[in-house]
């Protein structure tokens, strides 16, 4: 189902969990202002239903004779179409089957070719930024212009060694929200006959990529920042090296053939995709993050006039709380997608969060977001917050975030706080858990 925006004929899609109402402190409830969409972005409506047709059908994929196998052997493959779609990937390029970008990001570093030359910016998130081991990797640190981008990567490149070289990449800073100049610095990629992977798992759920016009070789993203659940995720690129590498998992599946051969094994391992994707597929994940593409994919338009209007609300909003300092690698005009971190001179960042959701109903992200080394830069140690938005997003829960994060700072809270068990929580919690917790 969509819905029509106020004030235009676009329609947006809708999230599960909309109307959802939460218990703050003191006996109320509050509807939930979602403010942690680049954690994990609400399922949409019709990847709900898409997966409710799902269920009654899914079964074992590349395994059964049954009908409902051929079925979901079916939805499992043509999923890779839609991702393919998605991203406007090569008609050669694999689509590999992931839990998240996480697995993906992994899965791209245990196949590449030996001494292959790695090299990235160190304001990475850590699944971007630890994955690659070894000698050959070469942290380069991110200049405080995105236009000195290119030419630093330019000259990293030139001190790497002859042989294959990668280029990892963020689409979108998870801490900033910020934008690489990602075909910028694939073309410098290209010159140096570098490779470049795109970690997408932040621009995906906000503009439409282009591999083929970004001209990058991999793309990895996760189901769940895209308005799917959670548990699926994939590797879209170039075939060659994922198919001349080990397995990444090995098991039923990324076999074609086990022969025994009494002291040992003869196995033949399957080509790509099915190499890395040991063990049953995950068919309704799988489903459900490729329905998130298609609806996404017919969507961009509206899905970005949304954020762009909601993002320019919640800056402006952020500049009258007293002491609120915005984090930016580039600078405050540099073009961004719906995420802000923050720190508020004098106010722990963790107790912020613990207030805006117990006495609030809101729920926004605090400390070091998985980019350790981006925020202690952007910080100088300090732990930070975090409002992402997404299509779950209104006004309302903007200007409630703004409201109470001013209260907070100029009045202090209205309950009491401690930390317990390493993070700040309110003291006598009389929120009840949703019963099918009890
Ligand atoms: N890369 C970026 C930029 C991210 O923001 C995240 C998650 O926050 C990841 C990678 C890892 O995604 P996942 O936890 O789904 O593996």
């Amino acid at each position: 189902m969509t819905v029509a925006v106020p004030g235009s004929i676009a329609a947006l899609p809708r999230v599960v969990g909309s109307a959802l109402r939460v218990p703050v402190v003191g006996g109320a409830r509050v509807q939930y202002a979602n403010l942690d969409h680049a954690a994990s972005a609400p399922c949409l409506e019709q990847v709900r239903d898409a997966v409710d047709e799902l269920l009654p059908w899914y079964a074992s994929v590349h395994r059964g004779a049954g009908f409902a196998s051929q079925v979901s052997t079916k939805v499992y493959e043509q999923a890779r179409a839609s991702v393919r779609k998605f991203l406007g990937a090569r008609q050669s390029d694999a689509v590999v089957f992931t839990r998240n970008t996480t697995d993906a990001l992994n899965l791209l570093a245990r196949s590449l070719p030996r001494h292959t030359s790695v090299v990235l910016f160190d304001t990475e998130h850590h699944a971007a930024l630890l994955p690659w081991r070894g000698p050959n990797v070469h942290r380069i640190e991110t200049p405080a212009d995105a236009s000195r981008a290119a030419g630093v990567l330019d000259a990293a490149l030139s001190r790497t060694p002859v042989g294959p070289r990668l280029v990892v990449l963020s689409g979108a800073s998870n801490v900033t929200g910020e934008v690489w100049p990602v075909a910028e610095l694939a073309a410098v990629a290209r010159r140096h006959g570098a490779r470049i992977a795109l970690d997408a798992a932040q621009l995906a759920p906000h503009r439409p990529i282009d591999v083929k016009a970004l001209d990058v070789d991999y793309v990895a993203f996760s189901g769940h920042k895209i308005y799917a659940p959670l548990g699926a995720g994939v590797l879209v690129g170039r075939s060659d090296w994922l198919q001349a590498a080990d397995p990444y998992l090995v098991g039923g599946g990324a076999t074609a053939r086990v022969t025994d051969h009494g002291d040992r094994l003869g196995v033949a391992w399957s080509a790509v995709p099915e190499r890395h994707e040991a063990g049953s597929p995950n068919v309704v994940g799988v489903h459900a993050l490729a329905v998130a593409c298609e609806v996404l994919g017919r969507h961009w338009e509206q899905t970005e006039a949304h954020e762009r209007e909601l993002l320019g609300r919640l800056r402006a909003g952020l500049a009258t709380v007293p002491g609120a300092h915005e984090l930016s690698l580039f600078g405050p005009e540099h073009d961004r997608v719906g995420v802000v971190s923050f720190v508020v001179t004098g106010q722990d960042a963790g107790f912020l969060a613990a207030a805006l959701s117990a006495e609030h109903g809101i729920g926004v992200r605090d400390g070091a977001f998985c980019a350790h080394v981006a925020v202690n830069r952007l910080t100088d140690g300090q732990r930070a917050l975090r409002a992402s938005l997404g299509l779950g997003s209104t006004a309302e829960h903007v200007d409630r975030f703004v409201a109470a994060l001013r209260s907070l700072v100029a009045e202090g809270p209205k309950w009491r706080y401690a930390i317990q068990d390493g993070r700040w929580a309110p003291l006598e919690d009389d929120r009840a858990l949703p019963p099918f917790l009890h």
